[in-house]
């Protein structure tokens, strides 16, 4: 099992009480780039255990998955909310992208771009082994962790036009944070049943588990293997329960505070800020 970080813009395993460089631990340089350690995840494990008993260093958690060469977006993969957007359930993974320059770490602040800006707690599977054609009962083993994500879209953006292009209203800068860690499949004592959940300043918004996806991400993950290659590194937002601000007719405003949270991978803090 583990935990990879970034402190620093260096990977860090994540303990209870503080982190411990990669590198270090493993003494290979070529390790402290997060990117070649998920390139190198099954590796992972046995640094782990023995940076277990290393000293602490201390830090402010950064981007977990910094460089990814694609990072897809899923929408629509709840059942509650296809209903709650009066959308029809897909017949296959209705998917964007959200260009990887959106990616911001777990505490940091979002800009608003307008006042149309709403939130999406998604789980966020990091691949580690990428491949063509993978099959779904291979999924799992390509996965080098789970992440937990927030697909901030502008919905003004994002509903624009006929038909409606998704990917620029989820590519505002600061509209992905991700994190606070990429964490091991093992990790988790039912990797397709963990629960979610986003309150925006204090107020319980959504909350799931991972059994009502529509698509489930061995699926995801056999689905867009079939059309892009995946490499490793590569994201994807696995979608949002209902509970949306859209729905709700409340979207974000400067001031907002963004608790999510998921099973296991712990916490984001994401604070609303105005834009310029
Ligand atoms: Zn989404």
């Amino acid at each position: 099992m583990f935990r990879l970080a970034t402190i620093d813009g260096r990977s860090a395993f994540q303990f209870d009480d503080g982190f411990v460089d990669v590198a270090r631990v493993a003494g290979d340089e070529s390790l402290g780039s997060p990117m070649n350690a998920i390139a190198r995840f099954t590796e992972l494990h046995a640094l782990a255990e023995k940076a277990a008993a290393q000293p602490r260093i201390q830090g402010t958690p950064g981007i977990c998955v910094p460089k990814p060469s694609k990072v897809f977006g899923i929408g629509l993969n709840y059942k509650s909310h296809a209903a709650e957007s009066n959308m029809e359930l897909p017949p296959a993974p209705l998917t964007f992208t959200k260009f990887p320059s959106c990616l911001a770490g777990p505490t940091a602040d979002i800009e608003l771009s307008g006042d149309t800006v709403d939130w999406e707690v998604e789980i966020v599977v990091v691949i580690g082994k990428g491949g063509r054609h993978i099959a779904e009962a291979d999924a799992w083993s390509h996965i080098a962790g789970l992440t937990l994500g927030q697909d901030i879209s502008d919905r003004k953006v994002q509903t624009t036009g006929k038909p409606p292009q998704f990917s620029l209203g989820k590519s505002f800068d600061g509209y992905g944070p991700i994190g606070p860690a990429v964490v091991s499949v093992d990790s988790f004592p039912n990797p397709d049943d963990i629960g979610l959940w986003c309150d925006v300043s204090g107020e319980r918004m959504q909350e799931s588990r991972t059994t009502n996806l529509i698509f489930s991400i061995p699926y995801l993950v056999h689905y867009l293997s079939g059309i892009c290659t995946l490499e490793s590194g590569d994201l994807i937002f696995t979608g949002t329960p209902d509970g949306v601000g859209m729905a709700r007719g409340q979207l974000l405003k400067a001031g907002d505070v963004i608790d999510s949270g998921a099973d296991i991978i712990g916490t984001l803090r994401n604070v609303c800020v105005a834009g310029k």
